[in-house]
């Protein structure tokens, strides 16, 4: 059975076991076009993808299955070299412990997502990155653009075009690398890892 068979089987829930991690070529490949209109798989696998995000941010979930929490995931890191990404950007609490009124400041599956513009500022993550196909710190400023224009298909077959700011502009940076067999620490200074260049914006 091919792996896309089974992560999209009705009773799979995609686990920890069924993402790889760095060192596999899947993650350095470029990764296909999915094909228009949608097929059937390609959506329920979109699904299956954004389910294991709301398991991993779930701490019952999350303790029972084994997960790590995530933000995001893309086909790729399911050893399926296609274009597809899942991202699910909690809001928090307002600093009085409130929940906040949108659970999601973005919760979207995207297809054949592209970065079509970008700013010309520069932003990093003040904590860094991680990513669930490496199992260990790479610390460093992960240098990015601070925002970015994004066209995809979403999985209603719908052609969108979306702009993104702070750290949703990261997360989906992230996701649409892996599609390019690109790892967040290709982006880290080599030589010094926290070198602060001229108007790089540090998102806390
Ligand atoms: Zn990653």
């Amino acid at each position: 059975m091919s792996t896309i068979d089974k992560l999209t089987k009705p009773s799979h829930l995609i686990d920890m076991s069924d993402i790889i991690r760095e060192g596999n070529p899947t993650l350095r490949a470029v990764a296909q076009d999915v094909t228009l209109p949608l097929s059937d798989q390609d959506i329920t696998l979109g699904e299956k993808m954004m389910q294991f995000l709301r398991n991993s941010q779930n701490p019952v979930t999350a303790e029972k299955m084994g997960l790590r929490g995530g933000v995001g995931l893309a086909a790729p890191q399911l050893d399926i070299s296609k274009r597809i990404i899942a991202v699910l950007v909690p809001n928090s609490e307002d600093t009085e412990g409130n929940p906040p009124k949108e659970a999601y400041s973005l919760a979207e599956i995207m297809y054949n997502p592209k970065v079509v513009a970008h700013s010309v500022q520069d932003a990093a993550l003040a904590e860094g990155e991680g990513c669930l196909s490496v199992d260990r710190d790479v610390p460093g400023y992960v240098i990015r653009h601070s925002r970015v224009t994004v066209e995809y298909v979403d999985k209603n077959g719908d052609k969108k075009r979306i702009k993104l700011r702070g750290y949703n502009s990261i997360v989906v940076q992230h996701e649409i690398d892996h599609t390019n067999g690109i790892m967040f620490y290709d982006h880290i200074n080599k030589d010094n890892p926290f070198a602060l260049k001229d108007g790089l914006l540090i998102i806390e």
